[in-house]
């Protein structure tokens, strides 16, 4: 079976959060399963393009509105990530640095998207499936239908998966004409409450829609930022998968980037160990529990509520917490972070900017990590966490529901609160420093959570048993 994938990004290629790390590793799996699989991504001027080999494999042009573009299909030339990589590389549009926040982000994405109905087409490839990840594909599953210029390839199967429906890529009709030719019959396929919507058009006209957990498949009928009755219409078409974790690249027992390697029957000594160089690092006592935060300091991820939920905590429980926090994202919370390195110089750190080889130390050096997340699609902190024998204190939502227990319930393990307030983050660090008094209860959850099973053998799975649900002649 012959997938594409197609995303905005892939680890190691380009990264910004999750989505990232599901397009770099369910492919790998795939591929290790027997099927063949392959990512389309926009090109990128960055690290892993620059150092690579790649062979031109497609060349032509099409149209953007009334401006011709000339592009290319680079395929890195030895697989050497476990599944085909091609890149799209436009001059001028499709050859930056970063993966967002361009002005002309609309012009970007449409233009990757018609680049690769374009060679697909005229390469004569017939794939078994075309798997697209989030807005920035979310045109393809209507073109393929609906344009007269890719008929060849209508019957081809779509899935869609949501990593983030927060964010829908609408646009205005002003730039309808970047799209090719459409049946207009079917134009009302892609609006939604007047204006271009792609992660609307692609839950409408993907032959299966899926999310990143169960429970956020529910929660999208409630909070999508406007598309909650699409999602309650089309709720008999999606499907919640938890994602997995690479486990090649998330070891405890073989990590390059922590500083002593954690054994998962006997994690003490290793997690004591980076606890003491992440600590020296930062200047902070490895005698006190250590408490971090990773990720994007946006308001899903509830880290406005951070500045005072650390400073009540640290007023509250003076000289027994630390806190460290690793994230970039909104100026304002960004600020409000740093503020309180001058105010808690002694219990409180803070790393402003995105380093993926720290955040390895900071999951294997914390004893706790901390998501009071208001939207968690999925969510890979906290599974990462529970590899390196961190326990994840987080809010009940989305795929933490489906992935953390409790500790006071049957075989729980991590540290669970129900509202985005105030109160009950400080409740919840009170019960972490509880928790880490108590050596032996810690040990046991330790072992507890390593033990676990995230790994993507099981959710590669569930995809494949949905691919062959569209391809049953396959
Ligand atoms: P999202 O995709 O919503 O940002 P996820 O939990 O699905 O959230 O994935 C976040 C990923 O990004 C994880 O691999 C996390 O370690 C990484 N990450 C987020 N912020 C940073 C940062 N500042 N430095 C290093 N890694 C980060």
């Amino acid at each position: 079976m012959k997938i594409f994938h197609l995303s905005a990004e892939c680890y190691p290629v380009a990264k910004v959060g999750g989505l990232g790390d599901v397009v770099g590793a369910l492919p790998k799996y795939q591929t290790l399963a027997g099927m063949q699989a392959a990512v389309v991504l926009p090109f990128y001027n960055r690290k892993f393009v620059q150092e690579n080999e790649f062979d031109i494999v497609f060349e032509a042009s099409n149209l953007l509105g009334k401006q011709r573009l000339e592009f290319q299909i680079w395929k890195e030339s030895t697989d050497k990530l476990g599944f085909e990589l091609y890149l799209i590389y436009i001059p001028g549009l499709l050859d930056r640095t970063e993966v967002y926040s361009y002005p002309d982000e609309r012009e970007q994405f449409i233009a990757y998207q018609l680049a690769f109905l374009d060679w697909i087409t005229w390469s004569q490839q017939k794939p078994d499936i075309i798997h697209c990840h989030d807005h920035h594909t979310g045109l393809v599953p209507f073109l393929l239908q609906h344009s007269a210029l890719y008929k060849r390839l209508s019957k081809t199967p779509t899935v869609f998966t949501i990593h983030n429906g927060q964010y829908h890529g609408a646009f205005g009709y002003e730039k309808f004409i970047y799209l090719p030719e459409v049946d207009m019959n079917y134009a009302g396929l892609i609006d939604w409450a007047g204006g271009i919507n792609p992660l609307a058009a692609a839950v409408k006209c993907s032959d299966r829609y899926t999310t990143v957990s169960p429970s956020y498949l529910e929660e999208l009928q409630l909070n999508s930022n406007g598309l909650e009755y699409l999602f309650f219409t089309e709720r008999a078409r999606g499907l919640g998968i938890i994602n997995g974790i690479d486990t090649e690249v998330w070891n405890p027992a073989a990590d390059a980037m922590i500083a002593a390697k954690i054994a998962a029957d006997q994690p003490e000594q290793g997690k004591l160990k980076n606890k003491q160089a992440l600590c020296k690092r930062f200047g902070l006592s490895p005698e006190l529990p250590l408490i971090a935060f990773i990720g994007r300091l946006v308001v899903e991820k509830g880290s406005d509520l951070l500045p005072e939920a650390i400073s009540q905590s640290l007023t509250a429980y003076v000289g027994k917490v630390n806190f460290l926090i690793l994230g970039t994202g909104d100026k304002e919370t960004e600020e409000a972070l740093e503020l309180l390195n001058a105010q808690f110089p002694d219990n409180y750190k803070s790393y402003i900017g995105y380093n993926e080889e720290l955040a390895h130390l900071v999951y294997a050096g914390s004893d706790f990590l901390l998501m009071p997340s208001r939207v968690e699609p999925c969510g890979l902190n906290q599974l990462y966490a529970l590899r390196y024998g961190t326990v994840p204190i987080v809010r009940r939502t989305g795929g933490l529901k489906d992935t953390v227990i409790d500790f006071g319930e049957e075989d729980g393990y991590g540290i669970c609160f129900n509202n985005d307030t105030f109160i009950e983050i400080v409740n919840s660090v009170n019960r972490a420093i509880v928790l880490f008094e108590n050596t032996a209860h810690l040990a046991l959850l330790r072992k507890r959570m390593m033990a676990l099973d995230f790994s993507w053998s099981q959710s590669a799975a569930q995809y494949t048993q949905l691919y062959k649900s569209l391809t049953p002649e396959i």
